[in-house]
């Protein structure tokens, strides 16, 4: 905790110069929501109006055209990002997600989110992220193949273990990552496995990182469950979205003792009040592939599942989801972030003012990229820890981060978001200081 902020050693003195108080904020777009957050974190840190303008611009934005032959042999031109935020403290890391709903705003949110995550668990890693418009579901696994290894080419010296490593993301799994790092490691004449993390573990992933971002989650919840005198056994708790992160969380949670009353994913919600078999619910989508039709409970609708009476909420699918609309109607008294930006700038003040205590995204799911940057290590050292090492250092990362972002908080008097943004931007702003401006 040796960084730990101290505010007024910090204070330039000069004010923050440019800032857009008056902004108005839409629930739709994540750049500003995060731009929101920076803001208030850079107020409260009395953060120099040089280095506030530096911060608040990403450093690399590449739109590319990715064309490919589709199965029937006509051409088809998708769109793909990859937004390099920050890189001052170490090579940019972030995920890469395939869908419709990608933006390049989206983005260059997603790409900032993963600079200040990186800080928040001190991980010397900057924050990229990428994204390519379009619907896997329409697409075949050949054509998939195609956009994934086009996207790479077209990025080639851009990514690399030393400069930018991408990981999954929404719609990307460990066969993406196997196909980047093949395309990049065919350019380079020789297998480079750190390049991208996430892989497939014959070829050099790393044990514990598929379930990562949700045993964070669980850590996380642990700790403020703690935190706030709340027994772990029985704490009921409702997951939205049954992906990597939703499910495994949902697994681990109810391995801890906690009751999973309510699950969904994009094809149906389910509700039981006994609490969900998660084990049988994870071999329904194993066969199934959504959840739509499972037995084990009763279905409901599925925004009604966020405003459910339960202790802990785990929003684990997409942005913008607690929004202004149903801040007010939430009853969780946690919010855990496992998907990155789920709750609106403009929900944050209603859910403070309800005594909702938010586990940030950029804290508690930063167990993927924390599994991410062990997987680099090991890569790079070329030698592999077991499945416990993996788990138990995930755990003290999350833990001492959690403990740490908490200290900010109740020294400041501000919610865990604004603990985690100050934490992280004042990392970030202590390496520019030092590394002063290159001219
Ligand atoms: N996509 C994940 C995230 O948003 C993991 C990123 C990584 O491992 O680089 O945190």
């Amino acid at each position: 905790m040796s960084d730990i902020i101290n505010t007024s050693s910090r204070a330039s003195g000069q004010s923050v110069i440019g800032r857009d108080k008056d902004r108005v904020l839409s629930d739709d777009k994540p750049f500003e929501d995060m731009m929101a957050r920076f803001d208030h974190a850079a107020e409260l840190l009395g953060l120099d109006a040089g280095l506030y303008k530096v911060l608040r611009a990403p450093e690399k934005q590449i739109i590319v055209s990715i064309p490919i032959n589709r199965d029937k042999g006509d051409v088809e031109v998708f769109t793909g990002y990859r937004v390099l935020y920050n890189t001052s403290r170490g090579p940019a890391k972030g995920g890469i997600r395939f869908d419709m709903r990608v933006t390049l705003d989206e983005v260059k949110a997603l790409a900032a989110w993963m600079t200040w995550k990186c800080a928040v668990v001190n991980i010397p890693f900057g924050g990229a992220k990428g994204g390519v418009v379009c619907d896997p579901t329409a697409l075949s696994l050949t054509e998939l193949e195609r956009i994934t290894r086009r996207y790479t080419a077209a990025l080639i010296d851009v990514i690399g273990p030393e400069s930018d490593i991408p990981a999954p993301d929404v719609n990307t799994n460990e066969r993406v990552m196997a196909w980047i790092m093949d395309t990049y490691s065919m350019h380079m004449r020789r297998s480079v496995t750190a390049v991208v993390t996430g892989k497939p573990i014959e070829m050099g992933g790393s044990l514990g990182r598929r379930e990562a971002t949700g045993r964070g989650c669980m850590i996380a919840t642990r700790e403020a469950l703690q935190h706030l005198g709340m027994p772990v056994k029985g704490t009921r708790v409702a997951v939205q979205g049954f992906g990597n992160v939703g499910s495994v969380g949902a697994d681990l949670m109810s391995k801890e003792g906690m009751t999973v009353i309510a699950i969904s994913d994009n094809s149906a919600a389910i509700y039981n009040k006994k609490g969900v078999d998660i084990t049988a619910a994870l071999a329904w989508t194993r066969e199934h592939r959504y959840l739509k039709g499972f037995p084990g409970g009763e279905p409901m609708g599925k925004n009604d599942l966020l405003t459910l009476d339960v202790d802990v909420l785990l929003p684990a699918a997409v942005e913008n989801v607690i929004n202004r609309n149903n801040a007010k109607d939430i009853k969780a008294k946690i919010i855990c972030e496992g998907a990155n930006g789920p709750t609106t700038a403009h929900a944050d003040p209603i859910l403070d003012e309800k005594g909702v205590f938010v586990i940030p995204d950029i804290l508690a799911n930063a167990g993927g990229v924390t599994v991410s940057y062990f997987e680099w290590v090991q890569n790079r050292g070329a030698y592999y820890w077991d499945e416990a090492t993996v788990n138990e250092r995930l755990a003290r990362i999350i833990r001492n981060s959690f403990q740490d972002v908490l200290t900010l908080s109740t020294r400041h008097s501000v919610n865990m978001r604004t603990a985690a943004y100050m934490l992280a931007v004042d990392r970030v702003a202590a390496v520019h200081r030092l590394r002063g401006m290159y001219a």
